[in-house]
């Protein structure tokens, strides 16, 4: 090592000195001394990091700046990293923006439940230990017709149990048509591995017959497995089993027919000018012994994974081990709770859920926002910048409703001034952060996503980012 750089490492801060100008100035008062100190040596190493780099630093930072560093870094651990976004992409389910945002009541009934004590797991009338799931079950059995009812962490949690319960070392029939990947983690044949079940492919990607599945049944089957294609579709020469004909095949050898519908849907979707999702109740009524869905995605509510089906089998799925290791708490079940009595009707779920309003707005409605968001903006910022309407298409997400995107109107940005993408950077940036689209060198905020209480903060949000 040369000289140069061995002389600056002598002279690098020492970590008490800078404790001690910390404590003296009185700073990081509220926060431990160790927390304090470990941010101190990382700022040291890093120093240190400059100082031995290949083209490393010819001088040291000063003491002092040393100092501002490290409290830096401690005042940083108080900014919360989980926050509000304002949502412009036109993505109504947003896995990278948490999916549902949650209604009203599911709001409520967290704050109801969060910061006291509940009868969680006790039964009120007869004074004794109660079940944890009593407070959802009767309201998914109400609305979906099931029997019973389960509820885990996630969909994929749910898929999991289902198979380690009724499938473990034994085969589950699935047509390569419908082993999907979701958003990178979630893969069907991987799900099934861990759960234990062996995958037994049948038919090929474009066409599974039912004498696929047929010729694929045998003494090591556990059941028959189907799966909703969320995020894709198959189109042209292809053939696919239904959930009448796989229940049929299930009833004559025996089987259990699982479904793993991806979107829970309670809603018809083809009255509101939509493509038609399955529902859940299409499901259950078709025979399907036991489905599976998301709590977040077209059922809008918090993260969670709900089994439904006949009894016998939702039992043993109930008294798996694995079942405690996945269970909810108790803020995810008030969620659930306060989402899922909206269903009781399902016109008051349209209007109440938010993902289900953004799906189901008239086009016209959505117009009428875009109309008095871009007059507020030509109004203050219409010298500085080029503001429009554009026709488009939101997305569903979530994998749901893939190949129809949901007719929009979006309002266009252009500045002579600042760049589309140094728009987005900016607006991504601030707080609360803005999430635009970017496209042909302009910016589009799609209003199917944003509510009538945004819009002041988007304008403030556009008047920043445009100086
Ligand atoms: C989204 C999805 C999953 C995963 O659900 P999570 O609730 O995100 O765990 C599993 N299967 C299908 C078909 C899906 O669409």
């Amino acid at each position: 090592m040369d000289e140069r750089k061995q002389e600056l490492l002598r002279g690098l801060p020492k970590i008490d000195e800078m404790l001690s100008m910390i404590e003296r100035e009185q700073r990081c008062m509220d926060v431990m001394r160790d927390i304090v100190k470990d941010a101190c040596r990382v700022v040291v190493d890093e120093i240190r990091g400059d100082i031995l780099a290949e083209d490393g630093v010819s001088h040291l930072p000063t003491l002092e700046q040393a100092v501002e560093r490290a409290v830096g870094i401690v005042e940083n651990y108080r900014v919360y990293r989980l926050r509000r976004v304002i949502n412009a992409t036109g993505v109504i389910l947003h896995t990278n923006l948490g999916r549902a945002p949650l209604c009203k009541e599911a709001i409520e009934r967290v704050t109801a439940v969060a910061g006291c004590y509940s009868n969680l797991e006790y039964d009120l009338d007869k004074g004794r230990r109660g079940l944890r799931y009593d407070s959802v079950k009767k309201l998914l059995c109400a609305i979906s017709g099931a029997e019973e009812a389960v509820v885990v962490n996630n969909n994929a949690a749910a898929v999991m149990l289902v198979l380690n319960t009724l499938a473990q070392r034994k085969e589950v029939i699935v047509s390569r048509g419908e082993l999907i990947e979701i958003g990178g983690e979630f893969r069907i044949p991987e799900v099934m591995e861990k759960s234990g079940a062996v995958l037994k492919e049948v038919g090929t990607t474009n066409r599974t017959r039912l004498a696929d599945y047929e010729k694929a049944i045998g003494p090591e089957t556990g059941l028959i497995l189907k799966v909703h294609t969320s995020n894709f579709r198959i189109v042209g020469f292809t053939e696919s089993s239904d959930r009448g004909t796989l229940v049929e095949l299930g009833k004559r050898h025996h089987l259990p027919v699982v479904e793993d519908l991806g979107s829970g849907c309670f809603i018809e979707l083809d009255r509101y000018n939509l493509e038609r999702e399955p529902t859940v109740r299409d499901s259950l009524q078709a025979g399907v012994d036991v489905v599976t869905f998301s709590g977040d995605k077209l059922l809008g509510g918090p993260q969670a994974g709900i089994i439904l089906g006949k009894r016998e089998l939702l039992e043993k799925i109930a008294k798996n081990p694995l079942n405690r290791a996945l269970r909810i708490d108790k803020m995810t079940l008030a969620a659930l709770e306060g989402t899922l009595v909206n269903y009781l009707h399902p016109e008051k779920a349209v209007e109440g859920i938010p993902v289900l309003r953004a799906l189901t707005e008239p086009v016209a409605l959505v117009r009428k926002r875009a109309v008095r968001l871009a007059n507020m903006l030509k109004r203050d910022f219409g010298r500085k910048a080029d503001i429009f309407l554009v026709d488009g298409f939101s997305m569903a997400g979530g994998g749901s409703l893939p190949d129809r995107g949901i007719q929009t109107v979006l309002v266009g940005i252009t500045s002579a001034s600042v760049s589309a993408a140094e728009l987005e950077r900016r607006l991504r940036r601030r707080e609360p952060a803005v999430i635009v689209r970017v496209a042909e060198e302009r910016i589009l905020m799609d209003l199917r996503t944003l509510r009538d209480d945004d819009l002041p903060e988007l304008k403030r949000a556009i008047g920043e980012v445009l100086d």
